[in-house]
């Protein structure tokens, strides 16, 4: 199972490095192996080496150069980050990124060998229009990503999910998972409105191999609960 954090635009660097710690702390007190992911926001990036793994929300897909407001691979490698998020909802929705930027991305962070955790999903729109429908939509997700990529992670969450306190049921979760499992043998999490008490019903869920998780996860008693769970 993996279990990860989407910090996104919450937490400041202090808050941040407490965070990754009682993680850390956590998970020698368990004595656990388990995958665990932390994306913090950018400027809270830190030199991490542990058994959390801490990943990026975003980067552009080059080195360095003029990309104003933007991070690049020197400034990652500097936290010796090697795990990025990409395609978000947030990403796609709010910040307007096309499927092409999204998989210019992937293929740059795939030539650099970056563990890709790759989201997709859909707005409630799409969701109402049908099962074929919804399963068309998300398959334009993949339009120029690498499903085979050795690397990769997908994340299922459906738009409408995300910080809403709405998640599908534990049926739908199931069957939109085997659904997508059919395209790509990489491990898929779901993501949407996860909670201390969802996670576990969820991540028994057929088809399920671990949890991305926002607000729920904000405080990290609760994730810690989470990393129980799994
Ligand atoms: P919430 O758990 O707040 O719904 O956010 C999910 C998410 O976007 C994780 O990437």
């Amino acid at each position: 199972m993996v279990i990860a954090s989407n910090l996104k635009t919450n937490l400041t660097r202090e808050k941040t490095i407490s965070y990754l710690m009682d993680v850390e702390n956590f998970l020698d007190e368990i004595k656990s192996n388990q995958d665990v992911y932390v994306f913090p926001a950018q400027s809270s990036l830190n030199p991490h080496h542990g058994k959390v793994t801490q990943g990026a929300q975003n980067a552009y897909a080059t080195k360095n150069g003029a990309f104003t407001g933007e991070i690049g691979l020197e400034q990652l490698e500097e936290f010796d980050v090697k795990t990025i998020l990409i395609g978000h909802s947030e990403r796609r929705h709010i910040l307007g990124e096309t499927q092409e930027a999204i998989a210019q991305k992937f293929n740059f962070y795939k030539t650099q060998g970056f563990k890709i955790v790759y989201c997709v999903g859909e707005p409630l729109e799409v969701r109402e229009e049908g099962e074929d429908v919804m399963m068309k939509y998300l398959e334009l997700q993949y339009e120029g990503i690498d499903l085979d990529y050795e690397n990769l992670i997908i994340a299922y969450e459906p738009v409408w999910a995300i910080g809403t306190g709405k998640t599908p049921t534990l049926e739908d979760i199931s069957k939109i998972h085997l659904k997508l499992k059919e395209k790509s043998s990489a491990p898929l999490l779901y993501g949407g409105s996860v909670k201390v008490d969802t996670a576990l019903d969820i991540l028994k869920c057929d088809g399920v191999d671990g949890v991305l998780v926002g607000s729920g996860a904000l405080k990290v008693e609760n994730f810690c609960k989470m990393i129980q769970f799994a």
